[in-house]
């Protein structure tokens, strides 16, 4: 009925009495609580935050050992965020007390910032599809459609593990799942995935006694690149340097898996170049995130890499009034995602919707002197020297 009408009114005519908001962000994760600050900044206030369970809940499932690779440091007094803040005035470092917290505790903090903030949040809403009609976003969810002019897709990627596709990677556990290393049944692991998730797998297995191999089809232990998302960042490089890593961890390098099969109460690891890895619990995978993309790939262009290609406001170049925020960022060869990237681009997001609705949004111009505000990307891509 909907798509006969088309027009520009099409949903107000048909029943005036709906709720349309300015802005919905879809995920109260760092990316949505970050960017519902800054539309707060912008002077939007018909918005609304919706998270399928809570905000944080992606941190809040981060298995226990896990801590954050970026260090938080309370540098905000002489106008340096601190790395893992998502908004101006705000330090993990100080309110947490600590330089890498767990996801628990991240957690946590976001809940503080959204209080802090009065930020709109509705839980226990997942939406399940997204189209456009006009010029209204439609999102359902199992209980309800809801309406906007705008919308903020913040859905992250940590709670859509991807499996690869090999045969038998239905016997093998993500690391995603796993709520503590230290509860994980087992002496001797195959961790499939070497980057910072194989990793942090690895080195709370091994602190736990524990032995693994990891195993990965490249060689990311060795990059040349002096920017962490390319390379492992220097927080698991000092802990593959621990003694006890060392001693009980074994790294495979170039070694592509291709298939896992159960052999009575074991499993074996099959690669590519015809190696077999027996080990008596589920291989863990960390493989990465297939991401909350393939919900609302439809509404975008897609680059070779299968990211979404957005225009220089984080838009969608084929659906006005969608935006990206969040780890999934990218623009050429950027990629943006740590937090201490993405969050640059929540001013871009809410000026572009403060302009569609008619507001100044002068309170963002803050934005910019706290590197908040990046909208020259040429700046970006320099190599270290030393
Ligand atoms: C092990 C690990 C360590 C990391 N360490 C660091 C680090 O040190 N520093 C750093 O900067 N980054 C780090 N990251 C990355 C960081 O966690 C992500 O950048 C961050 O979680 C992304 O935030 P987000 O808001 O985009 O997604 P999320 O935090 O995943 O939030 C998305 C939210 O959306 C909700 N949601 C999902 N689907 C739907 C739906 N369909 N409907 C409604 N709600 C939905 C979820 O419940 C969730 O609350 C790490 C990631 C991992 C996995």
């Amino acid at each position: 009925m909907l798509k006969q009408l088309g027009g520009r009114s099409v949903v107000s005519e048909l029943a005036p009495n709906i709720k349309t908001y300015d802005v919905v962000v879809v995920g109260a994760g760092a990316a949505g609580v970050g960017v519902g600050v800054s539309l707060r900044h912008a002077g939007i206030e018909n918005f609304l935050i919706v998270d399928s369970h809570g905000v944080g809940a992606s941190f809040d499932r981060w298995p226990a050992e896990t801590r954050f690779i970026t260090p938080s440091f309370p540098s905000n007094s002489i106008g340096m965020l601190d790395l893992n803040s998502v908004a101006i005035g705000i330090s993990p470092a100080y309110s947490l007390q600590v330089e890498h917290p767990t996801g628990a505790e991240y957690a946590a903090h976001l809940r503080e910032i959204a209080k802090y903030f009065e930020l709109p949040v509705r839980n226990g809403v997942n939406v399940i599809n997204v189209t456009k009609y006009a010029d209204v976003f439609l999102l359902d969810t199992p209980d309800e459609t809801l309406y906007c002019k705008h919308l903020i897709w913040a859905a992250g990627e940590f709670q859509y593990p991807r499996r690869l596709g090999f045969e038998g990677a239905d016997l093998c556990r993500h690391t995603a799942t796993v709520s503590a290393y230290d509860e994980l049944p087992g002496d001797d692991f195959v961790i499939i995935g070497g980057y910072e998730s194989g990793v942090d797998a690895a080195f709370h297995l091994a602190s736990y006694d524990k032995r693994a191999r990891l195993l990965d089809a490249g060689c990311p232990w060795e990059s040349g690149s002096s920017d962490p998302s390319v390379s492992l960042s220097v927080y698991s490089l000092e802990r593959m340097r621990e003694e006890w890593f060392e001693s009980q961890i074994e790294l495979l390098p170039n070694c592509e898996v291709c298939t896992v099969k159960q052999q009575g109460d074991s499993y074996v690891v099959c690669t590519c170049d015809e190696r077999q890895l027996k080990t008596s619990a589920p291989p863990l995978l960390a493989t990465g995130f297939e991401g909350s993309l393939p919900l609302v790939n439809n509404l975008f262009e897609q680059r070779a890499d299968g990211y979404p290609v957005l225009n220089k406001h984080d838009e969608s170049t084929i659906t006005s009034g969608l935006f990206l925020c969040g780890p999934s960022v990218r623009h050429d060869q950027h990629v943006f995602c740590f937090i201490y990237k993405y969050r640059q681009r929540f001013a871009v997001v809410a000026k572009a919707i403060a302009t569609s609705l008619g507001l100044p949004a002068e309170g963002l111009e803050m934005y910019r002197q706290w590197g908040m505000y990046l909208d020259d990307l040429s700046c970006c891509g320099k190599e270290c020297v030393c």
